[in-house]
């Protein structure tokens, strides 16, 4: 499939879980591909090998301002302009409100949040200069519903929305769409590591009786991307097998 052929897309940690799928995703539907990773160098070079061509990696914390105008300039003198931001990146750093540390409410917000700040600041000019674009935001279906002993996340995630549908309204005349999906549980090396008796009561509260996969979500991210969904903006797109519903 040539969905998003010679697209240039800039996906946030692209190295473990739905990024890595997302990143596989564009690169088999034609789209020239750099993706980010913080610390996992190992599973980033492995992936830019097995996606070959226009493939890139680079390692760039996306919570800090500085470095996310870096990345972008580096990824605009590599591929020459940006046709798609894919906001991925996220952290989690679960306790109840009574335990919870400044630094854990700190950490989940500037990675989850402030990251996508820094990264949509980064590409507004060179997508306003091409009168086109399109914003993907990870959001969850924990930042729609809430989640105990997730306050930092769903805060987080929350922020997402706000920011994304303030975005839509901000960019729209100038052909820049802006758009969040709320993925549910999806099966990743997070989810791996719960007890099976959990997941199995997730997934007995999941109309679609089963987890997402990554390629449940990196559909949506081609869609929102593509030329399928010019007339789609300022929306927040749940890929939750009926879970907020
Ligand atoms: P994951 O497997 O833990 O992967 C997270 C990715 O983000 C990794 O590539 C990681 O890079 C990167 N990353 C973390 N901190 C970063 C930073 N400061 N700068 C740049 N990259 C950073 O997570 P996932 O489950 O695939 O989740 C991906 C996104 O979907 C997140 O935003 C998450 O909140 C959201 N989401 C996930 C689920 C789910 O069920 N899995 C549900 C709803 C929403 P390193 O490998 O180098 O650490």
């Amino acid at each position: 499939m040539t969905l998003v052929k010679d697209k240039k897309v800039l996906i946030t940690g692209g190295s473990r879980g739905i990024g890595t799928s997302i990143v596989k995703s564009f690169v088999e539907n034609g789209a020239d591909v750099g993706f980010t990773y913080r610390s996992s160098a190992e599973s980033a070079l492995k992936l830019v090998d097995e996606c070959g061509g226009n493939t890139k990696a680079y390692q760039s914390d996306a919570s800090s301002f500085e470095e996310a105008g870096k990345l972008m300039d580096q990824f605009i003198a590599d591929f020459g302009q940006i046709d798609v931001l894919i906001n991925n990146a996220g952290i989690t750093a679960d306790t109840l409100m009574l335990r919870m540390t400044e630094d854990q409410w700190d950490k989940v917000i500037e990675v989850n949040l402030k990251s996508v700040f820094n990264l949509t600041k980064a590409c507004l000019r060179p997508m306003l200069k091409n009168r086109a674009g399109s914003i993907i935001n990870m959001s969850s279906v924990v930042g729609v519903f809430g989640n105990a002993g997730q306050a930092n996340y769903a805060a987080s995630k929350a922020g997402i929305i706000g920011f994304t549908k303030s975005i839509a309204k901000e960019v729209g005349s100038r052909g820049i769409r802006c758009n969040a999906i709320a993925p549910g549980f999806i099966q990743t090396d997070m989810t791996d590591q719960l007890d099976e008796k959990v997941v199995e009561n997730y997934i007995a509260n999941i109309p679609l009786k089963r987890l997402g996969t990554g390629k449940d979500v990196s559909d949506a991210c081609l869609y929102l991307a593509s030329d399928m969904s010019t007339y789609v903006s300022g929306q927040v797109l749940s890929v939750c097998g009926a879970l907020n519903t």
